[in-house]
């Protein structure tokens, strides 16, 4: 059986990552989305709630499970039983870096193959980073994201406003 792993920090999943995996489950028998519990980036969804966003969006794809994970990557994929890595490659930004994790995955794990999809041409520029930057300022997003991720996003934004409104005001 064919066994994939998708990792990433899914803060939070994207229509960009999620054509990748529909594209990845097809190809494989069994693909795990696998949600890194501690990325160096500033989080907006705890672990929790980035594995509970992800799992409604992939209901639909029975060879698809959704788990968080610590640790190295290879040694997740090991322990799955994963012999496939799957990355998802937009236009220039993400070579370099997905280069140079390739080389040391390689190095760490020499049987973990990668397979690199192609972001699809119309998610070319979508980034879970720049969709926070758009729903913290309101903007619409139609297309980016499912809609129970844009109301989680609406939500977290309203919050924090809110909390800094009465902070303001004290
Ligand atoms: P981001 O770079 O959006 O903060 P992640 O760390 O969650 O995201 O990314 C996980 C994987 O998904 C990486 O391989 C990344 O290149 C890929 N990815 C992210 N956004 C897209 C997109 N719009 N289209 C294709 N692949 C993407």
């Amino acid at each position: 059986m064919s066994v994939a792993i998708y990792p990433g920090s899914f803060d939070p999943v994207t229509q960009g990552h999620l054509d990748i995996i529909r594209r990845a489950s097809a190809l494989f028998d069994k693909l795990i989305v696998a949600v890194y519990d501690k990325p160096e980036k500033k989080l907006l969804f705890n672990t929790e709630e980035r594995v509970q966003l992800t799992q409604q969006a992939t209901t639909q794809l029975t060879n698809v499970q959704v788990q968080s994970y610590k640790g190295l990557t290879v040694d997740f994929a090991k322990k799955m039983g994963a012999q496939v890595l799957v990355r998802g490659l937009r236009m220039s930004s993400d070579f370099e870096r997905e280069f140079e994790m390739a080389m040391m995955n390689k190095h760490l794990a020499s049987d973990l193959e990668l397979v690199c999809f192609m972001a699809s041409l119309r998610y070319q520029f979508l980034s879970s980073a720049l969709l926070k930057e758009v729903a913290q300022l309101g903007g619409c997003l139609d297309g980016m994201v499912p809609a129970h991720v844009a109301t989680a996003l609406k939500e977290r934004f309203a919050h924090s406003e809110g909390r800094q409104a009465r902070t303001e005001t004290k």
